[in-house]
Order: C-alpha cells, then structure tokens, then sequence
C-alpha cells in the first residue's frame, strides 16, 4: 500500500540504538506548540517556503494559476488558495520552494531506507518517525515487515496516540517502542497539546503487558515540559508500570525556529538547550524515582 512520507534522514544516531535511516511519516493528531517538525503535522502534502535563498525575482508570483502567491520582501503563501499544483516549485530558480510530503509505496519506502543497511552493524537499523506513525500504522507495519525480512532491526518513534489495532499490527515487526510521554497532568495535557493523554497511557501500559522493548522518553521543553513536577509524575508512572522501565530525557533543540519563520508563524519556545547541569537535575529526579536505566546525552 502507500503512504504520505516528508524525510529520509541518513546515519541518523538519535533515532534508536546505533546508526540508523529515518523515515519521516506526515500526520499527526497532536498539537505540541514546540514540534520540532512542523512540515510533518498535517496529512497531505503542502507547499514548504524557505526565505533563506528566495532571490526575489517574483516568478513564482506570476506562474501560480491560484494566485495563492503575493510578493512583499518575502513570498507570502494563501495556503488555502493554492492546490498544490507544482507550477511555482518547478519554476523557482533558488530552490526556495518545494512540495513537503510525497506518496510512496511500503517497497519504495523500504528500499529508500535499506539503502545503507551496509553501515547499521548488530545495534543499528531503520526507525519511522514523524508526525505519528500510528496514522498511518497499515502502511508502516508493511514497510517495517520488509525491513524485518531483509535482516534488518526495526524501531519506532511514537507519542502513542493510536489505535490499539496499530500496536497490534506493528508489535510483530517491531525491536523497539520509543515512547513519548510528555505531559503528565491530564488537564494540562488537554490544554497544551489538543488531546487527552488517558489513551497514550493506556497504550504505554499494553505494550509493556505485550512484553514489547519500550524506551520512555520525555522532550525538555523550556516552559512547558521542564518541571520537576511533571518529570518525577512521568517517572513515577513508568516505574509503576515497569519496575525495570528505561527513560530518556531529549534536551531542547532550537533550530527549528527557521521552519517557523518559513511557514510565517511565532515559535512560543524562549530559550534555548537545557545546560549540563540542568540535565544532571532532573537525572537526580529520575534517580529518585527508581530510574536505574537512564540514557544519558
Ligand atoms: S503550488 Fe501551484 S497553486 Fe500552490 S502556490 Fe505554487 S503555483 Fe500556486
Ligand atoms: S520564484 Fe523562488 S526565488 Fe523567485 S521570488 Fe519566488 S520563491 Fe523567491
């Protein structure tokens, strides 16, 4: 079957044990104000403007049937007007524009990541990513079945909100769950990221019961994820359901920053990466909780 994919990222080392192609997956159903991939949230395909290398020639204004383009010291897109026709892409002469998400099949998609399976060794392998994976779960077990039966070790990245049909589809063909849990208070949950959180702690306490290899991870956010509160309410949770539970705590990224100003939207995140030793902080708050398996930066 196919799907609706944004990335490919080669000899990714964050995505998973050892050295490992990423496949990036469009869609989401949450609203997390930080996405560090913003391109990946909505389901289709979707014109992407890079104001970086625009020259400003004013072509793409011109060539666009919608006229879905205005030009004023940066392109500015009418994303509801344009329908994705192509025209401004194949026109641009700095590469400015480009159409963000494609359709492949699960084969071109496993072959696209089995490319350098020459360099993933015993640990690496092929992780899929996003957006969530979960929405398009019959696409990925089929795309994760094929990496399997090249010999190949799967993962995937995952803030659980899914159906509990995709776990049971994708558990057969996948090494390892990478779990994001990322707000504990359900109200603030609610609020922050547009859902409810019952369903991924459901789904978080279903996989350890189905025995599945489950990496807890929660992004730092400055302001949003970063308090000891809801660090320790995390801990504690996985703890309960996994005395054993590993967990990983991913520091703040900031350059995502450029993707929003291409897509002419404020980033709400102030600050930038959590220091040394505000990591070492809330490792001791893990450690507090019982966290032996801590994976460290
Ligand atoms: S993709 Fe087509 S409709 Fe959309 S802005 Fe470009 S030329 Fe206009
Ligand atoms: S065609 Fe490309 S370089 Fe020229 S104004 Fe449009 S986006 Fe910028």
């Amino acid at each position: 079957m196919n799907g609706i994919i944004f990335d490919v990222k080669r000899f990714a080392v964050h995505d998973g044990e050892g050295l490992r192609s990423t496949l990036f997956l469009k869609g989401c159903p949450l609203r997390c104000p930080w996405c560090q991939n913003p391109e990946g949230i909505g389901p289709a395909p979707a014109l992407w403007y890079n104001p970086a290398v625009c020259v400003g020639c004013g072509g793409c204004v011109g060539v666009c049937p919608a006229g879905a383009l205005t030009l004023n010291g940066r392109v500015h897109a009418d994303r509801t007007a344009c329908t994705l026709c192509g025209k401004c892409v194949d026109l641009c002469p700095s590469g400015a524009l480009s159409l963000c998400g494609r359709t492949v099949s699960a084969q071109a998609a496993a072959e696209l990541l089995l490319r350098d399976r020459v360099f993933f060794g015993a640990d690496g392998g092929v992780t899929l990513s996003g957006g969530e994976v979960l929405l398009q779960w019959e696409f990925s077990a089929e795309v994760l079945a094929l990496c399997r039966a090249a010999g190949v070790r799967t993962a995937i990245e995952t803030s659980m909100m899914g159906p509990r049909a995709a776990f049971e589809a994708l558990l057969p063909v996948t090494d390892q769950f990478l779990t994001d849990i990322k707000i504990f208070n359900a109200e603030e949950h609610r609020r922050l990221l547009g859902a409810d959180n019952r369903l991924i702690l459901d789904n978080y306490r279903f996989l350890h019961q189905q025995g599945a290899s489950v990496l807890t991870r929660t992004p730092l956010i400055p302001g949003y994820t970063d308090s000891e509160d809801n660090i320790r309410s995390i801990a504690r949770f996985a703890r309960s359901v996994n005395p054993d539970a590993s967990y990983e705590l991913l520091n703040f990224n900031p350059l995502c920053r450029s993707k929003y100003s291409a897509l002419e939207r404020d980033y709400p995140v102030q600050g930038g990466a959590l220091t040394h030793r505000e990591l070492e902080r809330f490792y001791d708050i893990l450690a507090q909780e019982g966290i032996v398996h801590i994976i460290k930066e």
